[in-house]
């Protein structure tokens, strides 16, 4: 393997197979697009099982340079000290308890993060900020946040904050995206920066030029890469910010 090779953890997915053979077994995976990206960007993709115990998320730190939280289920709200909205989708406590950790561990430890859709939410309740539960039911926008069509079609259109990080990756002030969400953020923490917004104002992106590096978007750039070669521009630059750390000594 090439020494000089970045590792990315992944946070992971949980599922139990509702149907067929395997009927009730309990899985943890991550969608192989983000093992896609990361390797394209010349990163070595790792895995890393959610556990509750916190001695187990730092061995699982010590292992990679940068940590990349994935996309999935709703952040339990109790995280941002609100009681469950009836239009709150399901959660899993211990994938919260898992990511906190990692989060925080990676802060101790300055390692960069990127987060992806549920990762963003995840990163602004971590810091001390809220979610709308729900976005229909919660906030008055006229914009399909949840799509109905295939995942890597762009659906709508994210403004991008001049001079922003997200904004100089892509080098345009607007893009078109999917969006895969029926939550978003309420109250920003104060951390953080919006770098990306939709016509009716939710937040699409957010970020932290500080040391060490926070990135992350509110859609999936993994699953339309193949469609829109520019979303990888995404994972190249953290990739590259990952490398810098690294060589940094730090
Ligand atoms: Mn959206």
């Amino acid at each position: 393997m090439d020494s000089q090779k970045v590792i990315i953890g992944i946070s992971t997915n949980y599922l139990i197979e509702s149907a067929g053979p395997e009927l009730g077994q309990e899985r943890i995976y991550v969608n192989s697009s983000y093992i896609d990206v990361i390797l394209r960007a010349g990163g070595i993709p790792l895995m890393l099982p959610f556990v509750e115990e916190e001695s187990v998320a730092r061995a699982q730190m010590s292992l990679i340079d940068g940590l990349l939280l994935s996309g999935g289920i709703d952040v339990n709200p109790l995280v941002y000290g609100e009681e469950p909205h009836p239009q709150l989708g399901p959660i899993y406590p211990k994938r919260d308890t898992h990511e906190l950790h990692l989060v925080k561990i990676a802060q101790e430890t300055n390692k960069p993060i990127l987060g992806i859709c549920r990762g963003l939410q995840l990163l602004n309740a971590a810091f001390g900020g809220t979610l709308y539960q729900d976005i229909p039911h919660m906030t008055n926008t006229d914009i399909q946040h949840a799509q109905k069509v295939q995942k890597h079609i762009s659906t709508h259109t994210v403004d991008l904050k001049p001079g922003t990080i997200l904004q100089q990756i892509f080098g345009s002030t607007s893009l078109l995206t999917n969006s895969l969400h029926h939550q978003a953020i309420k109250q920003l923490a104060s951390v953080f920066t919006v770098n990306a917004q939709t016509k009716d104002g939710l937040i699409e992106g957010i970020e932290n030029q500080a040391n060490p590096f926070i990135l992350a978007v509110q859609w999936h750039p993994e699953m339309m890469v193949a469609y829109e070669p520019q979303m990888q521009k995404l994972f190249d630059y953290f990739v590259k910010v990952v490398a810098q750390h690294k060589q940094g000594g730090s």
